[in-house]
């Protein structure tokens, strides 16, 4: 502005007032002309900042520029920050194994992970819809309902309800909306069949205990009940009812003490995922013939056992254990095969890994129970419990050791002929 004030007045000096107004004139027009032409490419600028670089200008355009651009960064660094972190949120979101349901204030999805797609069956196509249009059991649209105090959001989602839902899919949810915000809500939702499923087997268990428990303890009462109130039986009677409920209370130990071995066992599978301990070298010759003589001596020699040792001489492992299973299985062989028959106890090495195996004459089992012979408790014929001293443990003790091993049990059996209870053991659990 000054150069052109300046240039008018030289003008004018040398030239004449009138050529110094006209070139006062025309340096005004021009400054007009640049401030119209910095202005046009600041919108321009302004309309896609991203695409146009900063354009060039005099002062002040030129610092009105950088401040702008400089704003405009950190506005665009701020955005992006935000993004990030929003997409994060949603990645830790989608991980979760819970459903997670993102409700605006009428109920309509905003957003939902992929387990809300695989246990509510909602789908990306569904945002935007009423929640309560697409799942219709009557308990959650009651949850759904229910209007979320202003207070009780105040209070950081206290109102929180929960329901337990059946889906059309079987599965058991626990559900739960928790009010946020201003008005939105979350919808969670956890698959719990498997707690379901543990507790049933925890109260199957109890049911079963008690009932096995109950079984010897009747018979015992039976016998002292008389006793208690002075009616003493003739000494030849009551010497046989003292064998009986001592027979009985001997069933009973064994019971608990079988229970206690498998909540040993699964301690100590615990322990042992925790690294506690390590498998130590077993000789399997000593631990073999021990497993002959007890059953020798169960057998009171009235069955031909024999022992035949081809397999490995040391086998990494826990050897109180591999002698427990081991023990079982000839113990069953001795207690169901009839007196005079054969039982082979077998150590060997099949396909370079070891086997070892329990075979006898006696009267085998049908194929319909093979597969639930080591479930808890479960016998083939429960009326001969009592006469072969079962627990309905044994392979129950079996598979859980062998489990420690990483070792398979594999059960064949003919009706009539015998069965063949093998112990698989992999390659690796030879010691070198
Ligand atoms: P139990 O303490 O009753 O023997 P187990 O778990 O050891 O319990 O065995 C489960 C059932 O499997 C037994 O009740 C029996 O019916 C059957 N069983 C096990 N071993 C043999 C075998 N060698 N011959 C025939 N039946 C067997």
């Amino acid at each position: 502005m000054i150069t052109i004030i300046l240039v008018a007045l030289l003008c004018g000096i040398l030239f004449g007032s009138t050529i110094g107004l006209l070139a006062l004139s025309a340096g005004l027009l021009l400054l007009n002309w640049m401030h119209r032409s910095a202005a046009k490419k600041l919108r321009l600028w302004l309309d896609s900042p991203a695409n146009t670089t900063l354009p060039n200008s005099l002062p002040p355009w030129d610092e009105l520029y950088g401040d702008l651009y400089r704003l405009r960064k950190r506005a665009t660094d701020i955005r992006n920050q935000l993004e990030e972190t929003l997409s994060r949120l949603r990645e830790a979101l989608s991980a979760l194994p819970d459903a997670v349901v993102l409700l605006d204030a009428d109920l309509r999805i905003e957003w939902c992970n992929k387990a809300a797609e695989r246990l509510l069956a909602l789908k990306s196509a569904d945002y935007g819809l009423p929640i309560n249009q697409l799942l219709r059991q009557p308990e959650l649209l009651e949850m759904l309902n229910v209007r979320v105090e202003d207070s009780d959001r105040a209070s950081g989602g206290r109102d929180e309800r929960q329901l337990l839902l059946r889906t059309p899919a079987g599965s058991l949810l626990e559900v739960r909306r928790i009010p946020f915000g201003r008005e939105n809500s979350l919808l969670l939702a956890k698959d719990v069949a498997q707690i379901e499923q543990a507790n049933t087997l925890l109260r199957d268990f109890v049911a079963n205990v008690s009932h096995e428990l109950r079984t010897p303890l009747t018979v015992i009462v039976g016998y002292l009940e008389p006793l208690a109130k002075g009616d003493v039986p003739e000494s030849k009677l009551l010497q046989r009812q003292c064998a009986l409920a001592h027979t009985e209370a001997v069933r009973m130990g064994r019971l608990i003490s079988d229970l206690l071995l498998l909540s040993r066992l699964e301690n100590k599978l615990l322990q042992r995922a925790e690294g506690a301990q390590s498998p130590r070298r077993i000789d399997m010759c000593d631990l073999l013939n021990t497993v002959l003589a007890e059953a020798e001596a169960l057998s009171g020699n009235s069955h031909k056992i024999s022992l035949e040792n081809t397999g490995p001489t040391i086998l990494n492992g826990y050897g109180d254990e591999l002698h427990s299973a081991f023990a079982n299985l000839a113990s069953n062989a001795v207690r169901y095969t009839p007196a005079g028959r054969k039982i082979k106890l077998v150590w060997c090495s099949e396909g370079g890994s070891p086997l070892f195996y329990v075979q006898d004459n006696g009267p085998g089992i049908a194929p319909e129970h093979l597969e639930r012979l080591s479930e808890r408790f479960y016998r083939v014929d429960r009326s001969h419990s009592s006469s072969t001293g079962g627990t309905g443990l044994g392979l129950t003790i079996v598979q859980q050791i062998l489990h420690h091993h990483d070792a398979k049990l594999e059960i064949e059996s003919t009706p009539g002929s015998g069965s063949c209870f093998k112990v698989r053991f992999k390659a690796e659990a030879v010691a070198v």
